[in-house]
């Protein structure tokens, strides 16, 4: 089969083309694996991290990819939730333990085993891939391959940190940064939450527009006080000066949920302009978002139906996985960036 694969950790400043195209042998599925024919696999951020070595692969080569869209191309023995034929898609979690704790909460993103579709294991930059029938998910009728693929990350994970608000119908929410992710979860709350009002604090005033054609009652700059005390804020932007300048908005008791895999060091310092008295006091509370659990992909996609989300999408062949990735790195965006490889 056909796949890009990362062979080594690369320096995209200096090298444009980090995957290279390979023929590897198709995967046999094993006891309770099925295999994949991919259809569409989405292009994530997460990639970039890979690359560089954020958060490097667990061995070389990897096939990267975490947002897959697929059909069941053949299953292994003991199988009992797939047939032969069936799209599935397959998210950032591709196995835990099922035994911990916090498996057994249902938090297996929590998993110390936890392992990474297309960093800890291949994923769907290719042809085909196998996983355990408990990590596959699927996919609602209504979306198409290419469209299914971006909600698998972005959208479940917004989902996630929504979850995490435990924001209730008629509370006030605010959104720090305004990205694919928030822009999906505003969306969500409009569906939801019909009485909520979302605030969005965004640098570019290009974002704060489209948040509200969206449906946000107010839009300011990342700094800005809003308007009224907030019950929860998400923060999805990569940096900490929007964590400190959130806190003094939020309400006694409020959350803050910092959706975000790592945060940049560039402004760290900001963080000693906390005043505890307007920024901590009152019981607010700070808590990260670990990416997904099954659950979340699964209602995330659910709830995608219903209202309908769909994504803007912009298509590539799998063998202009380099260009798709310099594009993202370069943040020429149109929309989310999806490997078309089968139909
Ligand atoms: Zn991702
Ligand atoms: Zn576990």
């Amino acid at each position: 089969m056909k796949a890009m694969v990362l062979e080594e950790i690369v320096d995209m400043r200096k090298n444009k083309q980090p995957l290279k195209l390979r023929e590897l042998p198709v995967p046999e599925p094993k006891q309770k694996e099925i295999l994949i024919k991919i259809l569409a696999c989405g292009v994530c951020h997460t990639e970039l991290d890979e690359i560089e070595g954020r958060t490097p692969p667990a061995y070389f080569p990897m096939v990267l990819g975490h947002q897959v869209i697929g059909r069941v191309e053949s299953i292994g023995k003991d199988v009992v939730r797939f047939k032969t034929g069936e799209r599935v898609g397959v998210g950032w979690i591709y196995w835990a333990c099922g035994r911990c704790s916090f498996c057994k909460e249902g938090n297996e993103n929590l998993c110390p085993e936890f392992k990474a579709t297309g960093r800890d294991a291949n994923g769907g930059y290719a042809e085909y891939m196998v996983i355990h029938e408990d990590f596959a998910c699927k996919i609602p009728d209504i979306f198409s391959d290419t469209e299914a693929a971006p909600l698998l990350c972005a959208g479940a994970i917004g989902y996630r940190s929504l979850r995490l608000t435990n924001l209730k119908n008629g509370q006030n929410l605010g959104l720090t940064g305004f990205g694919a992710s928030g822009h999906l979860v505003l969306k969500m709350v409009r569906h939801k939450f019909p009485n909520t009002k979302v605030f969005v604090f965004a640098r570019s005033e290009r974002e704060r527009e489209f948040a509200k054609e969206l449906g946000a009652v107010w839009a300011g700059d990342t700094a800005d006080k809003s308007p009224e005390l907030l019950d929860a804020i998400i923060d999805t932007t990569p940096v900490w000066k929007p964590i400190v300048e959130a806190l003094k908005n939020l309400k006694p008791a409020g959350r803050l949920v910092i959706n975000a895999i790592r945060k940049e060091e560039i402004d760290k310092d900001y963080l000693l302009k906390i005043n505890y008295p307007e920024h901590m006091w009152m019981e607010k509370e700070i808590k990260s978002v670990a990416n997904v659990a099954r659950k979340d992909i699964e209602e995330f996609l659910e709830l995608a139906s219903q209202i309908p989300i769909k994504p803007e999408i912009q298509e590539f062949p799998l063998e202009q996985a380099n260009t798709a990735l310099v594009e993202l790195k370069e943040r020429k965006i149109r929309g989310a960036k999806v490997l078309k490889i089968a139909s």
